[in-house]
């Protein structure tokens, strides 16, 4: 738990309600807050209206660029869940708490080499994908980006008009349009997605490299997973059957991973 002077103190400057259950939020940025694409901040909240309040702290990967002057996250609203029924009460212009200290190892930073960058999430796990999309660095290294985007339904694929912006936007489209292929799971829809089943799923039968035409080995495929904890537990095993290995301080490999709870 980060104790005082830990911490900033932040304001909600927006809020976008996806669902009744997935929001996004952005807030103020400490001019000195910095990160790495790909980490997470821990965020807090107090537990009542009182500024003597209990801070109730909870980790969010940070969906925005690291050069943006705010910070953006997409969360979840979890039924009886100690944070986000508070985080849901939140309005512009709430404070928020922000602890100082940057963290998280989902970095493309520890991947050597490798030709194909594929990100596979499942719900918010999402969010650290797209922070690591705005590094311009990842465009010059890899030779295709596969995002990956598993949800149960449609109304839950959150950030398609950003992700499509990529390829349109003044600022990306060179170094995008030919590398990037954003693929749409769904789980529980058969139609509005680019494949219908989970991820290990498709990865088992090959459905999701058949769909992009690209081969998953261990010399060309760094391959990040985020999100549900059973997803990237069951994903790594998969891939670890076909010779890949998480990357590790001083040896790096093909895999890196975060699980949300
Ligand atoms: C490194 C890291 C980064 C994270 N980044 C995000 C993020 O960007 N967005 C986000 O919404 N959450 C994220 N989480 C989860 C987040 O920290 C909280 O767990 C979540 O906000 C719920 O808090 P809570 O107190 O309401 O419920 P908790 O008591 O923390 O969780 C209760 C239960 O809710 C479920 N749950 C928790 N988080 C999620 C989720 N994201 N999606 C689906 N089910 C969930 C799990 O079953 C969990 O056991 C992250 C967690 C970690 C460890």
């Amino acid at each position: 738990m980060a104790a005082e002077g830990k911490y900033t103190l932040e304001k909600i400057t927006y809020l976008k309600q996806w669902t009744d259950h997935l929001f996004s939020f952005r807030t103020t940025r400490d001019e000195a807050f910095k990160f790495i694409p790909g980490q997470f901040a821990r965020l807090g909240v107090r537990a009542g209206n009182n500024k003597d309040d209990k801070i109730i702290w909870r980790p969010y990967s940070i969906v925005s660029a690291d050069y943006d002057e705010e910070l953006e996250f997409y969360s979840i609203i979890v039924p009886d869940g100690e944070f986000t029924q508070r985080l849901k009460t939140l309005k512009v212009g709430d404070e928020i708490l922000v602890d100082k200290t940057n963290y998280g190892l989902l970095t493309t930073d520890r991947f050597e080499n490798g030709k194909h960058l594929w990100l596979l999430s499942t719900g918010t796990g999402l969010a650290p994908f797209i922070s690591i999309m705005y590094d311009f660095q990842i465009w010059e290294q890899y030779e295709k980006v596969i995002l990956v985007h598993c949800a149960r339904n449609s109304d839950e694929l959150a950030y398609q008009e950003l992700i499509n912006e990529f390829y349109t936007s003044e600022i990306y489209a060179d170094m995008v349009k030919d590398k990037l292929i954003y693929v749409k799971l769904l789980t529980r829809e058969n139609e509005h997605a680019d494949l219908y089943g989970r991820i290990t799923e498709l990865l088992d039968n090959h459905g999701l490299e058949n769909h992009v035409q690209i081969t998953i080995t261990v010399e060309d495929s760094r391959i990040m997973i985020c999100g549900n904890p059973a997803m990237v537990d069951d994903t790594r095993k998969l891939l670890a059957k076909r010779g890949l290995v998480i990357s590790r301080r001083g040896k790096p490999g093909n895999m890196a991973v975060e699980n949300y709870w």
